[in-house]
């Protein structure tokens, strides 16, 4: 019996809760959307957020801004870099993370994934020593977590200030210890595509006071760094506060009211991704052309999304592939395309990078496929997509 078609959106994620809805009103009840806009003795909804968000982080301090990328941006300026300075990062990652580096007038320095996804840690040494970079750009593309330790001590070893991208990783650990603690700052996305939904929105954490106290200052804090809770103390601003430019990257207590009850479900969702993932996983596993990147025992990851690899498939076949499982109603992304769609993620369509030579990457790239699990998906969804896709791997793959 042929299988009937998927249906579903790959797009589509859970509404926000009532919880969230009715804090959102109160909030526009209230006038008060600018997070510095307070009646006395109030706590603005952006700071308890970030004060909430930083527990559960397990960071001392925490600053709510208005995306991921600035998120990012800002993290390398507090960080000390500046215009012309080269900037490490992963070779494959989303357009914004290279974009962040490019911002600040800084060189991107691409550096090699491996067929698990992640760094590779041998071309860092490489590149680090090759061009000078004193920061790391660390992106957890699509949840895959390097080797923490073995990535801290490099670090260490070559003097590399890392900040963790960590816009899929949100929730992730490695070893227990939570993605976005490794190094100087962590940043969050909370985009819609990511594991908190307000739309846009981001969050960076740390627990070194000066670059906190900075990054607070370049968020747009004006004279009102008091009001950050979860931030350093008034003594951190002494030397910096009117030497800091003002950004304009804060976030508003709408976005943050509408956050604060999803944070306080963010580990049920954790489970229930992974529980998705897991399931299709299991399932294309079985396949001989197929192989998942391997998750070590250490890492704890969020399955919000999933990849797989075909290696060595040629173009012909992958958008063969491509076709076959869209004609079944199954969203699959590829990375080996020439030309970018929706959200690029390819290094050569980064055009305001210099071009670098990166030939594992593209062979890694040329054979990747990538699918969302948005929570609306149920288990049973999984089966269906993953009974697609093997059929359409025994048209296609086993055929070529
Ligand atoms: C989405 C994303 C970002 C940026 O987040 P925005 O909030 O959209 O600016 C950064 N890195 C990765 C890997 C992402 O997917």
């Amino acid at each position: 019996m042929p299988l009937p078609p998927f249906r579903r959106s790959f797009t589509q994620q859970e509404p926000i809760p009532e919880e969230a809805i009715a804090a959102a009103l109160a909030v526009m009840r209230s006038g008060r959307l600018h997070r510095y806009n307070t009646a006395p003795g109030e706590e603005a909804e952006a700071a308890a957020l970030e004060r909430e968000f930083a527990a559960w982080q397990g960071a001392r301090h925490c600053l709510a801004v208005a995306s991921g990328g600035q998120a990012m941006q800002i993290a390398l300026r507090a960080a000390g870099v500046a215009p012309g300075d080269p900037v490490l990062t992963n070779a494959f990652t989303l357009a914004p993370v290279p974009g962040a580096i490019a911002a600040l007038g800084a060189r991107p320095v691409l550096v090699e994934i491996t067929e698990d996804l992640v760094l590779d840690l041998d071309d860092l040494a490489a590149k680090a020593a090759a061009s000078g970079a004193r920061v790391l750009l660390l992106s957890h593309m699509r949840g895959h977590l390097c080797d923490m330790e073995r990535l801290a001590a490099l670090a260490a070893r070559l003097g590399l200030v890392v900040i963790e991208d960590c816009a899929h990783t949100m929730g992730a650990a490695w070893n227990g210890r939570k993605s976005g603690s490794f190094g100087l700052a962590g940043c969050f996305s909370t985009q819609t595509y990511k594991h908190l939904n307000a739309g846009e929105g981001g969050l960076l954490t740390s627990d070194d006071p000066a670059f906190m106290a900075r990054a607070t200052m370049l968020s747009g804090s004006y004279m009102f760094y008091d009001r950050h809770g979860a931030g350093p103390d008034e003594a951190a601003y002494a030397g910096i506060r009117l030497e800091t430019p003002n950004l304009s990257a804060r976030m508003d207590n709408l976005r943050a009211a509408i956050l604060r009850p999803q944070l306080r479900t963010l580990d049920a969702a954790i489970a229930r991704w992974n529980a998705r993932h897991d399931r299709l996983a299991a399932q294309l596993s079985g396949h001989p052309a197929i192989r998942l990147p391997r998750r070590p025992p250490a890492e704890s990851y969020v399955g919000s999304s999933i990849q797989f690899l075909v290696p060595g498939i040629a173009a012909d076949t992958a958008r063969a592939f491509l076709a076959e499982t869209a004609r079944r109603g199954v969203e699959l992304k590829w990375f080996g395309a020439e030309e970018p769609a929706g959200f690029t993620s390819a290094h050569r369509s980064w055009r305001f990078v210099a071009p670098q030579a990166l030939p594992r990457t593209d062979r890694v790239l040329a054979g990747l496929f990538d699918m969302r699990l948005p929570l609306t998906f149920t288990l049973e969804d999984c089966d269906l997509i993953g009974a697609h896709i093997l059929e359409a791997a025994a048209a296609v793959l086993e055929a070529a």
